[in-house]
């Protein structure tokens, strides 16, 4: 079922080419073969980008009409359950195909992109977006990747628009903002040295956001799920706490940049009318690239809207806090 979809394999032991060389050449071939990939490259093109200055940092606007699918998108269990799976390789339109990576994920060019190189890693089987599961293979995914591309993951309940399949998404390295502030040094704030993983949060960001880096891939994936154990599960159950992580490798260490968060869409998001804002946070939005596929929001959203919104959708302070405190 997934051989003709494989447009090549990562060869772990003598990769011919590298994994970002694969990346490149996938996706240039998919732009000629592919009809909608090509269409949501080119809406690209018309893409807008305004800068929002907020107190102590700045976020970039994105208009994106493309990308009204994705933010509208029903992501309720019903509505999952009726929908056909569109990562499930039976399901891939006739024209995709990818990288297979370590026979377990398949690299696959997004065709709502967001970004001008956008990827999206899915399970081979139809498995839950649990992140517990493949903690060592989304570090590995960023180290292979790098260094021309950072990983990221959205929770099922938040940003996930498949939350019944298994993915991870990977975008250009160095432009999703939160990625440049976390190596600016006033805002680095040193928390905690644990077991080989130093653990830091950054100061004056207007969301919460816990930041691990490590050289040691086992060491940094232990810890980071005893810190995922230590915040809250999502409400009501015993899931993994909702969250958005990215992840980077440069200089022999990763950086895993953790977002938790305390509720997926605003309260904006459901109003009716004018009132209705369609900004959907998952992990790009969060991280300081917030795509509007709204003229109209894009034209109005303004820093007091922005920063009510990171606030409404963070954890707070005080429970990030007791997370590391657990930590030992
Ligand atoms: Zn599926």
């Amino acid at each position: 079922m997934i051989d003709p979809k494989i447009f090549a394999v990562f060869d772990l032991k003598s990769p011919k080419s590298s994994l970002p060389e694969l990346a490149v050449r996938l996706l240039d071939g998919q732009k000629e073969t592919w009809p909608q990939l090509t269409a949501g490259y080119s809406s690209l093109d018309s893409i807008r980008l305004r800068e929002v200055r907020c107190g102590g940092y700045s976020v970039w606007l994105q208009f994106n009409p493309g990308r009204i699918v994705s933010t509208g998108a029903k992501v309720d269990a019903q509505s999952i359950r009726e929908r056909r799976c569109f990562l499930c390789v039976q399901n891939l339109p006739a024209a995709q195909n990818g990288i297979l990576y370590r026979d377990e994920f398949l690299i696959l060019c997004n065709p709502a992109p967001i970004f001008r190189e956008h990827f999206t890693i899915s399970h081979v089987d139809h498995v839950p977006q649990l992140f517990s599961n493949s903690v060592v293979r989304f570090l590995e995914l960023a180290r292979d990747l790098s260094p021309r591309y950072t990983v990221f993951y959205n929770g099922p309940r938040c940003g996930a628009s498949a939350p019944d399949h298994m993915h991870f998404q990977a975008s250009p390295s160095g432009t999703i903002p939160v990625e440049e502030a976390a190596r600016e040094k006033s805002r680095r704030m040193r928390r905690k040295h644990v077991r080989g993983v130093e653990i830091l949060t950054l100061a004056d960001f207007g969301r919460e956001v816990i930041v691990l880096e490590s050289q040691q891939i086992e060491r940094l994936g232990h810890v980071l799920l005893d810190l995922l154990e230590a915040l809250p599960a999502a409400t009501g159950t015993k899931e993994e706490p909702m969250m958005n992580l990215l992840c980077s490798y440069g200089d022999s260490a990763w950086r895993v940049i953790l977002f938790p968060r305390s509720k997926h869409r605003p309260d904006a998001y459901f109003k009716e009318g004018d009132e209705r804002i369609l900004i959907s946070p998952a992990a790009v939005d969060i991280g300081g690239l917030i795509v509007t596929p709204l003229e109209k929001d894009f034209n109005t959203v303004d820093a007091r809207t922005v920063e009510g919104i990171f606030r409404e959708v963070s954890i707070p302070q005080a429970t990030v806090e007791a997370a590391i405190e657990e930590l030992s």
